[in-house]
């Protein structure tokens, strides 16, 4: 038997109110691990994990379904929705203590899954971590195109490295899990942590597609959200804009109180009605501004410091398997 025959993939898809699209991933996911345990390139133990993250609809029922008649498929169910980042970690850390190497992929199809072949061929070759990058955006609407990349470009200056038109659809080894595993924070912000984990690393360009089905669970709110999580999450610029920005007001305000003197002195004291209602307001909203941004980060702090659980599981169906002891963690092989 082959090394890589032994290899256990395990592909996580994190699922929010799915039922119009589910059916038919799970069809091209199977499809896949068929084929892929049909050559030999993973083990057939391999799973498709699904993580329902609180949907409404009958998400949940669908994978417990499944669970019946596709060797497959398993589920998570967590006790509430968490939010993608979080149902993408649960998932993670449950499918990393039963596999080799772990693929996180959305439940809308949108990224092609052909492109499993490729991840799981740079991890033959010893890569333990594959990032899915999207080659064109041209399926995207105008709004979502240019939002995003004005995200990137924000993040990139506020200094988070992230790697350019890569969402979460990429691949792990079992070993860079376990080090994910220990960035404790709550608000695991997963695409700018990932490549601070270092090990080796590679790319897969595949196109990104339309949603197979349903409709985006990303709304504009959620969207800022995340890149106001983001930023805060990884970057202090902010706040050193801010006193900068105090800095030079200070300066500004210099040079109007001499102003002010010179008028003084001159005898047109009224005439400065118009400059000190001006400054007012201006450095009134400015303060508002720097407290909001500080606020911004106390927040983060008081939040981190309950050290919360990420998540939590209602029900596993992989709780009655036996989980993969950690010394045969490191199965890669370089045939
Ligand atoms: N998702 C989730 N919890 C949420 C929101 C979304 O698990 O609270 C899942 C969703 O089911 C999908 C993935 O995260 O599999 C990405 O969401 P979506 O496709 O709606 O985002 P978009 O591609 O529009 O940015
Ligand atoms: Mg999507």
């Amino acid at each position: 038997m082959s090394e890589a025959y032994q290899t256990k993939l395990s592909i996580v898809v994190p699922c929010y109110n799915e039922e119009a699209v589910l059916k038919e991933t799970m069809r091209e996911l199977t499809e896949i691990m068929d084929t892929l345990v049909r050559e030999r390139k993973i083990s057939p133990e391999s799973m498709i994990l699904f993580v329902d993250d609180g949907s409404r609809d009958r998400t949940w029922q669908i994978i417990e379904q499944n669970t019946l008649t596709n060797q497959y498929v398993q589920g998570l169910k967590l006790s509430r929705n968490f939010g993608h980042q979080s149902a993408l970690i649960a998932g993670l850390e449950t499918a990393g203590k039963y596999s080799d190497c772990v693929i996180s992929i959305d439940a809308d199809l949108q990224d092609d899954v052909q492109a499993i072949y490729a991840f799981i061929e740079k991890y033959h070759e010893g890569y333990d971590i594959v990032y899915g990058v999207r080659d064109k955006r041209d399926t995207d609407t105008f709004f979502k195109k240019n939002t995003a990349l004005t995200f990137y470009r924000l993040m990139n200056r506020m200094g988070v490295r992230l790697v350019p038109n890569h969402a979460d659809y990429r691949l792990m080894s079992r070993r860079a899990l376990a080090e994910l595993m220990k960035y404790k924070e709550e608000n695991l912000f997963l695409r700018g942590i990932v490549p601070l984990l270092g090990f080796k690393s590679t790319k897969v360009y595949y196109d990104r597609k339309e949603r197979y089905a349903g409709e985006s669970k990303y709304p504009l709110k959620k969207m800022i959200a995340f890149a106001i999580d983001g930023i805060t999450s990884f970057s202090i610029a902010p706040i050193k804009f801010v006193m900068n920005l105090g800095l030079i007001l200070v300066l500004i305000g210099m040079g109007i109180g001499i102003y002010a003197f010179v008028v003084w002195l001159l005898d047109h004291t009224i005439s400065g009605w118009t400059s000190l209602i001006l400054s007012i307001w201006l450095v009134g909203g400015m303060q508002l501004i720097a407290i909001g941004v500080i606020g911004e980060y106390i927040g983060k702090i008081f939040k981190e410091t309950k050290r919360r659980p990420r998540y939590t599981i209602e029900w596993n169906t992989l709780s009655h398997k036996q989980e993969k002891p950690l010394n045969q963690g490191q199965t890669h092989s370089y045939e």
